[in-house]
């Protein structure tokens, strides 16, 4: 008998990636829903603007979960055009036809989701796992869409407050992980020194 695998696919823009990513990703993965997890940085995230190109945020994802042993894929960033979750999703499909997938997402994109490409089709192939986070409204139902919350103490951080932390020339902090620290100063991204 063919076992079905419950699969993650988590995407984001991740620019850059933040330990408030790190957290969600750890916090999920110990629970042990998910057989398989998949990190999918976007190529053209087309809903929102961004500074790092997307072989750059790609780098970071993956210094970032170097020690992780988690599936990282580049599905969005090697297709031409706007990054789309149902091409991602139809693409994983076709490959990996016995699995269950869950996409993950925040509070804040959960909101945004009947804007998504396809988001009806998007609606019938996927469920989603909404992770709350501080200071985003309560995830409200939305017709067609099969949704659970989940609460993980999400960490207050965001990219935009990180690409505006190095724009003014502050520290860090703890807000992302020393490897991608390093690799945006060595780059000069978001105005580092
Ligand atoms: P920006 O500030 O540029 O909007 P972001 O911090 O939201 O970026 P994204 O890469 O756009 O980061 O997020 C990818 C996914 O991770 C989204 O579904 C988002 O809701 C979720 N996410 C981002 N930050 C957190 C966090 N601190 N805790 C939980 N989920 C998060």
């Amino acid at each position: 008998m063919i076992k079905i695998k419950n699969c993650a696919l988590f995407g984001g823009t991740f620019d850059p990636f933040h330990n408030g990513h790190l957290h969600l990703i750890r916090t999920l993965r110990a629970t042990e829903r998910f057989d398989c997890f998949v990190v999918i940085p976007a190529g053209d995230p087309y809903q929102k603007s961004f500074t790092a190109s997307a072989e750059e945020r790609l780098s970071m994802v993956k210094l970032a979960l170097a020690q992780e042993d988690i599936e990282i894929s580049d599905c969005e960033t090697r297709r031409s055009g706007p990054s789309y979750a149902i091409d991602t999703v139809e693409e994983m499909k076709a490959l990996f036809p016995s699995e269950r997938y869950t996409w993950i997402l925040g509070s804040d994109a959960f909101a945004g989701l009947p804007t998504w490409r396809r988001f009806e089709e998007l609606s019938k192939e996927i469920k989603f796992l909404v992770i709350k986070r501080p200071g985003s409204p309560e995830p409200q139902p939305i017709p067609g869409v099969e949704f659970e919350v989940l609460e993980i103490n999400a960490l207050d951080i965001s990219s935009t407050s990180i690409r505006n932390h190095f724009k003014d020339g502050d520290d860090d902090g703890n807000l992302l992980p020393a490897s991608v620290a390093s690799y945006i100063k060595e780059r000069g991204l978001y105005g580092a020194a």
